[in-house]
Order: C-alpha cells, then sequence, then structure tokens
C-alpha cells in the first residue's frame, strides 16, 4: 500500500550548512535504496518532511528518523494512502524556503511566518503540491 507522511519537527539547535548537506545526502542514498520518494523543507528552525512510499517502509524509516537527536519535538500532521506520489522522481529533495516561496505558505496558512504545526493536513498537501511545481530541489 502507497502512502504518504507528512510530519514537521524542530532542529535542534542551529544546524549548519553542512548538518543539513549530511541529512540531505543519507536521506537521497537510503530512500533510493528503499523505494521512498518526498521533499524536506526547513526555515524558520522548523522541517517539514513528506515521506511517500510503501506503508511498512514509511513506517521503518519514520521511526529511524525519530532517533535523531538533530531534531525535537516531531509530530504526524497528516498520514494517508496515496494512488500517485507527488515525488517521483525525488528521492529526498531539499527546499530551503526563501522570500520567493513565502506567498506559497501565505496561501495556505493564516500567519506569515512558516509553522506548518498550524496546518491542516489539505492545506499541507497542497503546499507540497504547490512547492513541486515552483520549487526547485537543492541536491546535496
Ligand atoms: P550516514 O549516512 O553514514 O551518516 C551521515 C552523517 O550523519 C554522518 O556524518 C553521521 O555522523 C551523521 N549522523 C548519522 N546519524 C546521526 C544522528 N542520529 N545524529 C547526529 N548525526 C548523525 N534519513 C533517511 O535515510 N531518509 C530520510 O528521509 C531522512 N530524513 C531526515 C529528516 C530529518 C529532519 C533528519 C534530522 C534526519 C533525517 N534522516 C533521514 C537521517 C536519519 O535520521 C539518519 O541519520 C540516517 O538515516 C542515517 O543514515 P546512515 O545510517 O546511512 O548514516
Amino acid at each position: 500500500m502507497l502512502v504518504r507522511l507528512i510530519y514537521a519537527s524542530r532542529s535542534a539547535g542551529v544546524l549548519s550548512p553542512i548538518d543539513v548537506k549530511d541529512i540531505v545526502r543519507s536521506s537521497q542514498r537510503n530512500n533510493a535504496k528503499l523505494g521512498v520518494t518526498g521533499a524536506l523543507m526547513l526555515s524558520n528552525g522548523i522541517f517539514l518532511q513528506c515521506l511517500e512510499g510503501d506503508h511498512l517502509t514509511v513506517n521503518a524509516l519514520y521511526h529511524r528518523i525519530l532517533l535523531d537527536a538533530r531534531h525535537r519535538e516531531p509530530a504526524i500532521l497528516s498520514y494517508a494512502e496515496i494512488d500517485q506520489r507527488l515525488y517521483g522522481g525525488w528521492s529526498m529533495g531539499l527546499v530551503t524556503m526563501t522570500e520567493a516561496h513565502r506567498p506559497i505558505f501565505l496561501k495556505y496558512s493564516v500567519q506569515a511566518e512558516f509553522d506548518p504545526y498550524t496546518l491542516r493536513p489539505k492545506a499541507l498537501e497542497l503546499l507540497f503540491a504547490d512547492m513541486v511545481e515552483h520549487a526547485r530541489p537543492i541536491t546535496a
């Protein structure tokens, strides 16, 4: 069964660009082997990640990610069975939110600051779909 899991977490302290590169590099390597696709956003000290793949594989991967000391306060915000992937071509794309992306976030949010914890599952799905169209992933 194909599922999409979206969760948010807060970075534990200030992560250097090398830390973020490390996360993206191991994600791309591991996820490609697992058949997991998705995207990772980082803004305002908050990670927002979308993981797509087989339900048992995504479940196991999410539990592995939870053990990582580089983030805290994880919360699953959306979990759904899906017919098709949004990120078929990305083993894990990093999307850093810039000023240019602010209107996309504002479209789905009541506040100006990036805070995905406050978004409803439907809004998160639409935000990721918009990001696929408008954002270019940064590769490690
Ligand atoms: P390696 O790739 O060999 O490790 C890479 C580097 O990260 C090394 O420098 C190592 O020292 C460091 N490192 C590894 N684990 C930790 C840790 N727990 N704490 C601090 N430093 C560490 N992994 C995925 O496979 N797929 C994902 O989609 C994914 N998403 C992530 C999202 C977030 C927000 C975070 C914080 C981490 C994510 N990770 C993901 C990373 C995951 O938590 C593990 O670190 C990674 O899977 C370990 O891969 P590896 O065994 O191949 O280690």
